[in-house]
């Protein structure tokens, strides 16, 4: 059993199983707690014992700031998923995929270029909705060397090779419609970043290894353990790499030895069995909760779903659907155009609001991965909100 020392906001008695009655749902927050019945199953194997005299050095044997054995049971999770190529390529560890994304903005812009000396700052671009962070992030550092520049398809007109370095962000599958996605932009003065952070096995097919020149990841959506704060970046050119080893020495001289430790201990107990046993369960959550999502958004004319393709997986060697992190929902009414508004005042559901995704304010973006009983509710809220439709009565 889990100890229990407090509630989610909606329910509470001895073991939180009690609702609290008109309470707000808090569908905005992508805290992946769907994975903690896997670790209350394997608490001993990844359970962690740390004496005071353990790791207290800055850096490992050799001056590293990166555990070895950490890293190879990377390349080992990577290789069995198949989800990316790690031959030959670098790998750097970050307080989360969050600093990661920084790191590599600074390392791809204009500022380091060389061989080509350009004034103007490079534009970060990405596509239609994107996940928000991208322009908060790279807004909030006010750099020289770096400007957010809004949505690639227009940037793609409109590009002018001769005076911009570009650098474009690309989320394959989507924060927060789960679609998998290519680069928009191509050419010589083109950066891509990869945020892999949703190409597991529990939210898509696995079509094939990514094999892109930089591309993130983090623990957070793989494992659960958000509050860890792990990511790694795996880049194939060295000098982008010293570039990221240099942003991550400077801002915070590495990960903590804790969290690379824990990490470890996570990663093994995923990998006991080749992983199959996380992903299955991972996977039959998310793929359950879609089911039923979908049952009762397809009596409603008001409300849709994202659609999303069904694709041959070489994981499970099956074809599969998709089971992605977020459902992206549409309000179809030209009345119901403020759809955040809608979803609050009708069903007391709390999501993310289109506008902030680059969207219009007719989409909005609900949570799935958080725990059984908080998507319980937001199901129990959104049944009743379409059992309201007049056709529905
Ligand atoms: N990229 C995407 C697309 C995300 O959705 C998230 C988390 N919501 C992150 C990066 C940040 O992840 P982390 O917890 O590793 O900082």
């Amino acid at each position: 059993g889990k100890p229990v020392c407090e509630c989610n906001s909606c329910f509470k008695g001895p073991d939180c199983s009690d609702p609290i009655p008109n309470c707000e749902v808090d569908a905005d927050s992508g805290d992946p707690m769907f994975l903690e019945p896997f670790w209350l199953k394997h608490a001993a194997s990844s359970s962690l014992v740390l004496p005071g005299w353990h790791r207290m050095s800055y850096e490992f044997e050799g001056g590293s700031l990166i555990s070895e054995e950490l890293k190879n049971h990377i390349r080992r999770l990577h290789s069995v998923v198949g989800n990316a190529n790690t031959d030959g390529r670098f790998i750097i560890f970050g307080a989360g995929a969050t600093q990661l994304l920084n790191a590599a903005v600074h390392a791809l812009s204009s500022d380091h270029d060389g061989d080509a000396p350009s004034s103007s700052p490079s534009r970060v671009v990405a596509s239609i909705p994107y996940y928000p962070v991208y322009r908060e992030q790279t807004e909030f550092f006010k750099s020289e060397a770096y400007r957010f520049h809004g949505d690639t398809m227009s940037m793609k007109n409109e590009m002018d090779y001769l005076s911009s370095n570009y650098i474009e962000l690309v989320t394959s599958p989507n924060n927060p419609d789960g679609q998998l996605k290519k680069a928009v932009l191509g050419g010589a003065s083109v950066k891509t970043i990869h945020d892999l952070a949703y190409y597991w096995p529990h939210f898509t097919a696995i079509p094939a290894p990514a094999d892109e020149d930089l591309m993130i990841f983090t623990v957070s959506k793989l494992t659960g353990h958000a509050g860890s704060r792990f990511g790694w970046a795996i880049v194939k050119d060295e000098a982008i790499y010293q570039r990221m080893s240099t942003y991550m020495s400077l801002s915070t001289y590495g990960v903590p030895r804790e969290t690379q430790l824990r990490v470890l201990k996570l990663l093994k107990a995923v990998l006991e069995g080749e992983g199959k046993e996380m992903f299955e369960f991972g996977y039959k959550t998310m793929a359950n909760r879609w089911r039923k999502l979908r049952k009762i958004f397809s009596a409603s004319r008001r409300f849709s779903l994202q659609d999303l393709d069904h694709q041959y997986c070489s994981f499970s060697k099956k074809i599969r659907g998709p089971s992605p992190a977020f459902a992206w929902m549409k309000c179809e009414r030209e009345e119901d155009k403020e759809c955040f508004q809608v979803v609050k005042s009708t069903a007391n559901v709390s999501g993310r609001h289109g506008s902030l995704f680059g969207s219009e304010s007719r989409y909005v973006r609900l949570s799935l991965v958080k725990s059984q009983d908080d998507f319980n509710l937001l199901l129990e809220r959104m049944e009743a909100l379409v059992q309201q439709e007049p056709h529905n009565k």
